[in-house]
């Protein structure tokens, strides 16, 4: 096809070799009659005949064909010289004025995508997808002709040069076409599942919806409205009302945060009839690819958009896999499974903050070390890979929480692994393989834990959250409230550190912080307990945040300002929080409960008590207080905590454990000793626990152990009231209980004597 421009409608599936991977795909929708943005695409034949008739073409190649891409140096440095000279050179005037033409039929000030779409793209075994430059909002002709020689450009970073080497590909077939689509300026938008990510339901449908553009759901930003289709009925079974109070909105600088009007905040983003159009749509281009689609959708002026569809690959049903590639079980890195899980992606490894927009949904991040200002790029990605930590540390414990396949502790994966390359993390067994691995789902992931949830437990199982919005997830299984609500996640949300929030004065922004965060926990577990942590971040976690640089510096974060000993130091803090929950009381959730964090002493626990005290927390019918035990000066002196009116205990295992043993939980090289079954930390435990019995007191586990079915064994011969879980572990662990409860109620029996009459002597 020797066509410089093709417009959408011109193009069919086949024609990647003219138009790329992604011009193909959207010709293919254009001409399914989906409603995709219009535009057009500067095909490949144009490039080449771009560059042969300037006269570049040759020397390109030659360029590119003599780099020895093992030297880094030589690399970069060859990639840009080919770079800086398609840059240099002007574009040939009859592709000039063809793509001004075409432009022109647009509307001139039509913002548009240029999006390279490399004809090498997307082809099996050849997995260059993300690897050339798309640019956003671009508009005027001018800007127009220099963002196609920009993407034209990129085809020569030393990404891709290095790859194409790697991968074998011959020289003479590279070249690249241009998508140029205008881009849909939302006043509403979102995405859909057309399959249930969650539940794994293909018949269900998901809608979430947002005010204005997409990238603020993409992101992870704001919390979208949740709606739920049922395909068979064609009915909405369920919608969950998000309240939002800023957007994204379009100018010619890029994207602008603007404030939500109070009254459109809480209101339901999409009518109940575009809900059913959408979903209309959405199902038939499921039918039309035959597989469960991903799919970025957008409103303008009452008119569906849609923006990009591609395979979900994470949904665990048989269908599903069937478009994983061709196998290559070549394990590059092993580390610890920190949250279960299989997922294939490409490699970005993030070295700083800035580099966070370099994760798209679905890659794979890969990092020192996760914090909490990572968290919402962690939310796109499909996997975690980290060079650092143990079973305890951030990544693990958010990757859990978010579902999210994580791999910690590898020591080398920054090193090892390179950016843009593909790969599988097996979660589940703590290995990366190279390329696309198809799964099959090993016999230990199937062994049906969840067929059955109506596990019969007399020991309570409740669940950790540390993010608001898991809530309702969590709220849907059999579960008996929450047993730890970590503080930490919900101010990170401000972009603000608490402690520098409070310098500031603005201890009533850190309150209804804090009260917005347990209020929707509390609404999910109506009549269940929901037990709150107070702050317990320690000084290297947040220092992102702003005010965080001026967090001091420590050798030892973890044996640090943390904890209880930190809140009373800055009282404030835990007035606020304090003062939170005593609104909520007064609200009418009388289901909650506090935790103290990272207690030594008992005069601590008074202090606290105090404080709740000044601010009408206390005396209260509705409060519960308690301690964590997570020191070992804190198990050690039980009986002085009972002395002073304890609701209940709870052990932080984690930091129990490390503190017991000495062993850093995150050190990933001392990580294969960190042990809760350890004899000295079940021996404090158990210890503990029967101090508690005698004198009525409550216990509980919210450590990552309780989600140990090993550990599990243990706690219940211990006699423990509650454990409480990750979200992925509720289903084994309940099972877990239910068969160890029922063993000790056999072994009694089986211990008594036999009644004499039924004896032979
Ligand atoms: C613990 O230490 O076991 C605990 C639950 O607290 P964190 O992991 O937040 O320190
Ligand atoms: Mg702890």
């Amino acid at each position: 096809m020797n066509k410089n421009i093709l417009w959408f409608k011109e193009i069919h599936k086949d024609d990647i070799p003219a138009v790329g991977g992604k011009g193909a795909n959207l010709g293919e929708m254009a001409n399914s009659n989906f409603p995709i943005p219009g535009g057009f695409v500067v095909t490949a034949y144009a490039y080449i005949k771009n560059c042969e008739q300037l006269g570049i073409l040759e020397k390109i190649q030659k360029m590119e064909s003599s780099i020895n891409v093992e030297d880094s140096e030589e690399l970069n440095k060859k990639s840009k010289e080919i770079r800086d000279l398609i840059l240099k050179t002007d574009m040939i005037q009859e592709l000039k004025t063809e793509i001004s033409k075409a432009y022109e039929k647009m509307g001139t000030k039509t913002y548009v995508a240029v999006r390279s779409s490399a004809t090498a793209e997307d082809l099996p075994g050849a997995s260059f997808a993300g690897q050339q430059e798309t640019f956003l909002n671009i508009f005027e002709t001018k800007n127009l002709l220099e963002h196609v020689r920009k993407c034209w450009a990129s085809l020569f970073t030393s990404r891709a040069i290095y790859y194409r080497k790697r991968q074998g590909f011959d020289i003479e077939k590279v070249a690249i076409a241009v998508v140029v689509q205008k881009m849909a300026n939302s006043e509403i938008s979102g995405i859909v599942f057309t399959a249930n990510p969650i539940s794994n339901n293909l018949d269900e449908l998901v809608v979430e919806a947002g005010y204005g553009l997409g990238e603020a759901i993409v992101s992870g930003s704001i919390t979208p409205d949740t709606y739920l289709y049922n395909k068979k009925t064609k009915k909405i079974v369920e919608k969950t009302i998000a309240t939002q109070t800023w957007k994204y909105t379009k100018n010619t600088l890029g994207n602008k945060k603007e404030i939500v009007l109070p009254k459109d905040q809480k209101l339901q983003k999409l009518s109940d009839d575009k809900i059913l159009e959408l979903s209309k749509i959405c199902v038939n281009i499921e039918n039309h690819y035959d597989k469960p689609m991903d799919i970025e959708w957008a409103l303008e002026k009452n008119e569906l958009y849609i923006v990009q569809a591609r395979p979900i690959t994470t949904l665990k049903t048989e269908k599903a896999e069937e478009f994983e590639t061709e196998a290559n079980k070549k394990i590059l890195l092993t580390g610890l499974g920190a949250s279960p899980g299989f997922a294939s992606g490409t490699v970005k490894i993030i070295k700083g903050l800035s580099e966070l927009q370099k994760i798209n949904k679905g890659d794979i991040m890969v990092t020192k070390m996760t914090t909490p200002d990572m968290v919402p790029a962690m939310k796109r990605a499909s996997g975690i890979i980290t060079d650092e930590g143990g079973i305890t540390c951030h990544a693990a414990i958010v990757s859990r929480e978010l579902g999210i396949p994580a791999i910690v502790g590898t020591e080398k994966a920054t090193k090892i692994l390179k950016d843009e390359e593909v790969v599988t993390v097996d979660a589940s067994h703590g290995h990366v393989y190279a390329g696309t691995v198809l799964h099959k789902e090993s016999p230990e992931i199937t062994t049906k834990h969840v067929e059955r949830s109506d596990f019969l437990t007399v020991t309570k199982v409740k669940v950790n959250v540390a993010f608001p919005e898991s809530a309702e997830r969590a709220s849907k299984y059999n579960i008996d409230g929450v047993g730890l609500l970590r503080a930490e996640h919900m101010i990170t949300t401000s972009g603000i550190h608490p402690f520098h929030m409070v310098k500031q004065g603005k201890q009533d922004k850190l309150k209804d912080l804090v009260k917005e965060g347990i209020k929707k926990v509390a609404q999910n577990f109506k009549n269940k307990p929901v037990y709150y942590r107070t702050f317990d971040a320690r000084t290297d976690e947040f220092i992102n945040l702003k005010g965080g640089d001026k967090e001091p510096k420590e050798d030892n974060p973890m044996l640090g300002w943390h904890g209880i000993r930190r809140d009373l130091d800055q009282a404030e803090v835990l007035k606020a929080q304090f003062k939170a929950i005593k609104e909520l009381y007064d609200e009418g959730f009388h289901n909650l409960g506090i935790m103290i964090p990272f207690t030594i002493n008992v005069e601590e626990y008074k202090k606290a008590k105090e404080l709740a005290k000044e601010v009408g927390l206390i005396p209260h019918k509705h409060c519960f207080f308690g301690v964590m035990i997570e020191t070992p000066a804190a198990a050690l002196i039980i009986d002085e905590y009972i002395n002073e009116k304890l609701d209940f205990i709870s052990f932080g295992t984690n930091d129990l454990t490390q503190l017991v043993l000495g062993i850093d939980r995150n050190n990933e090289k001392i990580q294969t000793q960190f042990s809760e079954k350890h004899l000295a930390v079940l021996k404090l435990i158990a210890y503990v626990i029967k101090k508690c019995k005698a004198r009525g007191v409550r216990t509980s586990v919210c450590g990552q152990s309780a989600s140990d079915p090993e550990m599990v064994k243990y706690l219940i011969k211990f006699g423990i009231d509650s454990l409480s879980v990750n979200i992925d572990a509720i289903d084994k662990i309940k099972e877990t209980v239910e068969l160890e409860e029922k063993k000790l109620i056999l072994d009694a029996i089986r211990s008594r004597n036999i009644d004499k009459k039924y004896e032979i002597d």
